[in-house]
This record gives structure tokens, C-alpha cells and sequence, in this order.
């Protein structure tokens, strides 16, 4: 019979045996592709949302390259993989744990609570992808509210020259926070995660023409999904008095629209093509990574 472990030398494995099993399979996804190493997928929807910018621009006048391209591009693979590579995977890694650790002492044995497993692939991609913009919808809505939270998020409001890549501007601490409100619901309902793949892309493609400079005439359609002509209100400056006091910003929805005309946050009084963008006060902000990183804790 062998010794049980004590816990912290156990959550120490745990953290470094994801920290290596993260910088392995990122070696992997980039030296052996497959049509799904996410490396290439994000290269690929990203040159697609280029070119697309480049044939179709919504605003000509703005440069293909436009202000804080350099930046956004290096978020986009930041905020894809390198957090995970500096610890963000063992991180939550070490936290599923503790946190199944103290279910089990409550005498909670297993999270899930329905087998969505077991159904068929469309009907789990659908309930996945529904499910997850909902609870995002709600933690986008807290992040304007809160202002603690506010400070964090306020880093993906300081892009003053809308493109594709403004998508993955964002603290990483807002990726600590999704995962860690979606994480109890997602669990319980059990998905089989090896086929989940195809929803993060949707919302990956989604999220990139959100940003976009160009259209996306979605017709009727619009009432269920996001678009660039609603999103470009979420970062619009000059918002109605009412709705900041309110709710703190409008549009609110990440891949889907529905959302906000169900809870009373739709907002598209007319084109928003050249509307300023950002928040009061964004030219003091800092407008370089390490500075961003550390805005939500300083003092202003
Ligand atoms: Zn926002
Ligand atoms: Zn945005």
C-alpha cells in the first residue's frame, strides 16, 4: 500500500505536468498540423477577416494596417496561447482539482448532472454554443458594471480604429473570468468535449467579423446574431445617458444578438461606421501591452 500524497505536493504535479503538457501540445498543433491545430485555424480565420477587410472595406479611408493593428495581432496569439503557456493551464488545471477535491468533502462525487454526451454531435454543438453566449452575455454585462471588473475589460474598449484582430483585445483576467463562470454550468451538463471543436470556431469567426471593417448585412438574421454594424456600438463612445446609467454600455451579446433584444440592450439607432470609439479619458490610456496589463491596478 502506498502513501497517499499530501494535496500540495499533488496540486505541485498536477501544475507542472500541465504546464509541460501545454507547452507540448503547442509544439505539436505547430509542427504537426491537422485541420484542427488551433495554431493554424486562428491564422487562417484571421487572413480570411484581412482579406476580407482589404476587398470589402466599410471604412476605405481607414489603413488596412490600421492604429493598434501590431498590438491587437500580438493579443490575438497572447490571448489564444501564450497565457495558457505561461500558466493559465496549470492554473485551471490545479483549480479543477481543488475545487473536485472540496465537492468531494461536501460529498459531491461527479459535476455532472445530465449525459449530453450522450446525444447527437448537432444537438450538443447547438445547447453548447447557446448555453455558453448566454452565460458570456451575463459576465459581459457584470464587466461594465462592476467597476473593478470595468477596469479589466476596459482594455478591450481602448481600440480607437475597429479591425478583425480587436477581437483579442483583451485582459487576460477576463479569460480567468469567463472560464471560471462557465466552468460549474458547462460541467454539469457534461459535454463530450472532443467535439466541441466546430462551436469555439464559430465563435472564433463570429467574434473576428464583429470586429471587422467591413459589413455584414445579416438581414432579418440580425436579431439573432452579432454583426459589425451592432458591434461597433458596444464600442461607441457617445452612448445615450439612460443606457450608461443603466446597464453601462449597449450590446452587450458576444456571438449572438438575440440577448440583447430579449433583455433590453439592443442599440443601433443608425450607421456607427464613424462613430469615435473607445471611452472618455482613452487618450491618457496606455496604448502598449505591459501598460494595459497594469492599468486595472493603478491608481488614476
Ligand atoms: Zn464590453
Ligand atoms: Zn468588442
Amino acid at each position: 500500500m502506498g502513501v497517499a500524497p499530501d494535496p500540495l505536493s499533488r496540486y505541485w504535479d498536477v501544475a507542472t505536468d500541465s504546464f509541460v503538457g501545454y507547452a507540448r501540445y503547442l509544439w505539436h498543433d505547430i509542427t504537426e498540423p491537422s485541420a484542427h491545430s488551433w495554431f493554424y485555424v486562428l491564422l487562417a480565420v484571421s487572413a480570411a477577416a484581412l482579406a476580407a477587410e482589404r476587398l470589402w472595406p466599410w471604412r476605405p479611408q481607414q489603413p488596412l494596417l490600421r492604429e493598434g493593428f501590431w498590438l491587437d495581432t500580438f493579443y490575438l496569439f497572447f490571448n489564444f496561447f501564450g497565457f495558457s503557456l505561461v500558466g493559465f493551464a496549470a492554473l485551471s488545471d490545479v483549480a479543477t482539482i481543488a475545487l473536485r477535491d472540496a465537492l468531494a468533502q461536501l460529498g459531491v462525487g461527479a459535476l455532472t448532472a445530465v449525459d449530453a454526451a450522450s446525444w447527437p454531435i448537432p444537438a450538443q454543438l447547438a445547447v453548447f454554443f447557446v448555453g455558453r453566449d448566454f452565460i458570456h452575455y451575463w459576465v459581459h454585462r457584470t464587466l461594465h458594471k462592476l467597476p473593478a471588473l470595468w477596469r479589466v475589460h476596459e482594455v478591450h474598449h481602448s481600440v480607437r480604429e475597429m479591425g478583425f484582430a480587436a477581437h483579442m483585445r483583451f485582459h487576460p483576467l477576463e479569460t480567468v473570468i469567463y472560464r471560471s463562470v462557465e466552468y460549474l454550468p458547462l460541467s454539469a451538463l457534461g459535454f463530450d468535449l472532443d467535439h466541441l471543436f466546430y462551436a469555439h470556431l464559430t465563435a472564433l469567426i463570429i467574434g473576428h467579423c464583429n470586429h471587422a471593417n467591413f459589413r455584414l448585412p445579416l438581414g432579418p438574421l440580425r436579431y439573432l446574431l452579432n454583426s459589425p454594424q451592432m458591434h461597433i456600438w458596444h464600442h461607441a463612445i457617445d452612448l445615450p445617458e439612460e443606457r450608461l446609467r443603466r446597464h453601462g454600455g449597449v450590446n452587450f451579446g458576444v456571438s449572438l444578438s438575440v440577448w440583447d433584444y430579449l433583455f433590453g440592450t439592443a442599440h443601433v439607432p443608425r450607421s456607427g461606421r464613424d462613430e469615435a470609439l473607445g471611452f472618455e479619458g482613452i487618450e491618457r490610456y496606455p496604448q502598449r501591452f505591459f501598460g494595459q496589463l497594469v492599468a486595472p491596478f493603478r491608481r488614476r
